[in-house]
């Protein structure tokens, strides 16, 4: 018995030699997989720093926001990574790994950063922030990144090689397969977007889906290297009381001085801006925010025309141009908001020079000033209502040239554009990877998008987002099949019918339908970033609800034995039911029965806070601020109602238990009678 072991044993270190052999050759590199774990045993040992051991140590979170991701300092994140490593593998292969320090010359399997690299580095590249590498040195594996980051993205990389997904946020979408072996893909990898790969949730939520999209960013490789502060501020100026006492601080509008804005010319409010950002750097902040407050009404006085150098000034699209005198065109209010934050950044950069000052470049400021900003200056532009007479390749070109550091601001979804209607409209997948090809061709090096938690209707598409966000090139249509095939197992193809009525045609990836259903490439609007849309402009119509809910109807069927696929199916069958409550609430449109009409509002609000933990809506804006702008075709017969009037109160307050099977299931044959479906 011993002997077969040992033939065994010698035939496959022979296979393993050959191999090596076999591939060695290629540019000097080995580049064939490599075997971690082998019928449940680990053939290598993990190698780690010291320092992060031992590993039920717990790490310190230096970052936990909302819009961003989970940060650690650099010790606790390669702590973090390799626990993940070790509990997954284990999920997958039954294996428990082992981890001992690295010391000289030891054999193994080293994780770690590049600084503490214990061979010679011969195969090692430079890796950037974030990127990482995998590899072999002569025996030796490597798993390798010049920070820490870069450790986290190598793990989930590695666990994604194997087949485990997180496709949507929550405990659901996550998929594991069993194997025996683990196998390792030599690689580097930098991510395409290595400033910041973001997607927020606008409006906030709450706390649960906020845990559900904190570890869906972490596997999915979201998030950033530094943290770039570019909301809107008032840098610290109080527009009622300092109004009053130095109005000349404010925009002159109309021949008015007027608190909508500050006069960016004016050298007190440059100081102001100064004092504010030395404050929040003397904080401790990483980067500081001089955007402007919201909305238009910017200064008109001599000194901000002044910049047009007797140009003569033209007012267009709320912003003012003028071509100067030496021919070049120019957006007053850019030049004289960006030459004051140039002003700040060079009296930041003496003391604070790590510090970053964050800016938008878009709305009334899009058209990119004359002169260069200071190296320290991150400007996050965006591809919508531009008001510059540029086109949008000219304009980042623009910025480009301008500015060491642009970022691009997306809108996958707003709440008071979209309503959670199923309905992409122009955030189509193919167009979403078209537009990232283009933003990173013109030198962006962040894309942080507007979102809402609502991965009923958007689901697949911040899926599909993550994944170009690290790689712009990777094939959708194969990430597409995936999620089918992963997701839903046996009834993949019913539900890539299901996503082809909100999608169209572009998902359809399994080469059994026929092709001949309609675009909805078509569909364009045009949004103003100040504007809230019409409830009804993204309704589903009753017809494609109906079949919707048929194809769910056929994949719950199919997946009637096995839980993981059934509770994704659910939620989706959730989310589809809460669009029957809102049909029926546009269906009392036409009648005159007043009680009817509200009682189908509590139904739609109600059953829509149920949904809170699901991240199937967002609930958020539904049960708090956007409720009546949504319902205001209603808000004469709502307005005696106590709930129209209080945010999260009465049938409007967040429920954090969604029904279980049995309701769904009651409330699924209800919603058919509804359609007339058999
Ligand atoms: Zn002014």
């Amino acid at each position: 018995m011993k002997f077969f072991i040992t033939l065994l044993k010698n035939i496959f270190f022979l296979l393993i030699f050959v191999s090596i052999a076999c591939t060695s050759k290629h540019n000097g590199k080995i580049s064939s997989p490599i075997i971690l774990v082998k019928e449940s045993t680990p053939l290598y040992t993990i190698l780690v720093d010291p320092n992060i051991l031992p590993l039920d140590k717990g790490s310190n979170i230096i970052e936990n926001s909302e819009r961003g991701v989970i940060a650690y300092d650099s010790i606790g994140e390669q702590r973090e990574a390799i626990n993940t490593l070790l509990f997954y593998v284990n999920q997958i292969s039954g294996c428990n790994l082992k981890v001992e320090p690295f010391k000289k010359n030891s054999h193994g399997c080293y994780i770690g950063l590049t600084s503490n690299y214990p061979w010679n580095k011969k195969n090692i590249e430079h890796l950037g922030e974030e990127g990482f590498q995998i590899g072999k040195e002569g025996e030796n594996i490597f798993i390798v990144a010049d920070n820490s980051l870069g450790i986290r993205h190598a793990v989930n990389t590695i666990l994604m090689d194997q087949g485990c997904r997180w496709f949507f946020p929550g405990k659901e979408w996550e998929e594991i397969p069993k194997n025996q072996t683990i196998t390792l893909f030599p690689s580097k990898q930098i991510p395409s977007f290595d400033m910041g790969r973001i997607i927020w949730y606008g409006y906030g939520t709450y706390e649960k889906p906020v845990s559900d999209k904190l570890n869906w960013d972490y596997h999915n490789r979201m998030g950033t290297p530094v943290f770039i502060n570019i909301g809107h501020t008032n840098y610290d100026i109080d527009f009622v009381k300092d109004f009053k006492l130095h109005p000349e601080w404010f925009a002159l509008v109309d021949g008015q001085r007027t608190a909508t804005k500050l006069c960016y010319s004016h050298p007190e409010v440059i100081e102001r801006m100064t004092q504010y950002a030395l404050k929040m750097a003397k904080n401790g902040a990483s980067s500081v925010s001089l955007s402007p407050a919201d909305g238009r009404g910017f200064c008109e006085c001599d000194l901000c025309f002044g910049t047009a150098q007797g140009g003569e000034i033209k007012k267009e699209g709320g912003t003012f141009f003028a071509t100067r005198p030496d021919g070049v065109l120019v957006c007053t209010v850019s030049e004289t908001l960006f030459n004051a934050i140039n002003q700040v950044a060079n009296v930041m950069a003496e003391k604070y020079p790590e510090v970053l000052l964050g800016c938008y470049g878009y709305s009334s400021y899009s058209h990119p000033p004359s002169f260069k900003l200071h190296k320290n200056i991150f400007v996050q532009t965006t591809t919508h209502y531009r008001r510059t007479p540029l086109n949008l390749s000219e304009q980042l070109e623009l910025w480009g040239s301008r500015c060491n550091q642009v970022g691009i601001r997306g809108y996958w979804s707003v709440y008071q554009w979209d309503w959670d209607n199923p309905l992409l409209d122009i955030y189509l997948p193919e167009i979403i990877q078209k537009d990232l090809k283009f933003y990173h061709k013109h030198n962006a090096k962040a894309f942080v998008t507007e979102a809402s938690n609502n991965w009923g209707p958007r689901g697949l598409n911040y899926y599909i987002g993550s994944q170009l966000l690290w790689n712009v090139n990777v094939n959708i249509k194969e990430v597409i099949k995936d999620f089918y095939e992963k997701a839903f197992g046996p009834a993949a193809e019913s539900m890539e019918r299901y996503y082809s009525h909100w999608y169209g045609r572009g998902v359809m990836v399994l080469d059994t339908l026929p092709s001949n259903q309609n675009s909805l490439l078509d569909i364009k609007s045009d949004f103003d970033e100040f504007g809230a849309y019409d409830p009804k402009q993204f309704l589903a119509s009753k017809s494609a609800l109906r079949d919707a809910y048929k194809d769910l109807d056929e994949a719950s069927k199919l997946v009637a034995d096995i839980p993981k696929y059934q509770k994704r199916i659910d939620q989706l069958r959730m989310y589809i039911y809460y669009l029957r409550l809102r049909d029926e609430v546009w269906d009392t449109t036409s009648t005159n029965n007043v009680e009817a009409k509200i009682e189908a509002i509590k139904k739609e609000t109600t059953f829509g806070a149920k949904l809170t933990n699901t991240n199937m809506i967002h609930t958020k804006p539904l049960l708090g601020n956007a409720f009546m702008r949504l319902f205001k075709y209603y808000e004469p017969i709502l307005k005696d109602i106590p709930e129209s009037q209080q945010r999260e109160s009465g049938w409007r307050l967040p429920i954090e238990t969604p029904p279980d099977y049995a309701e769904l299931e009651q409330l699924w044959e209800e919603g058919k009678k509804y359609f007339g479906i058999e």
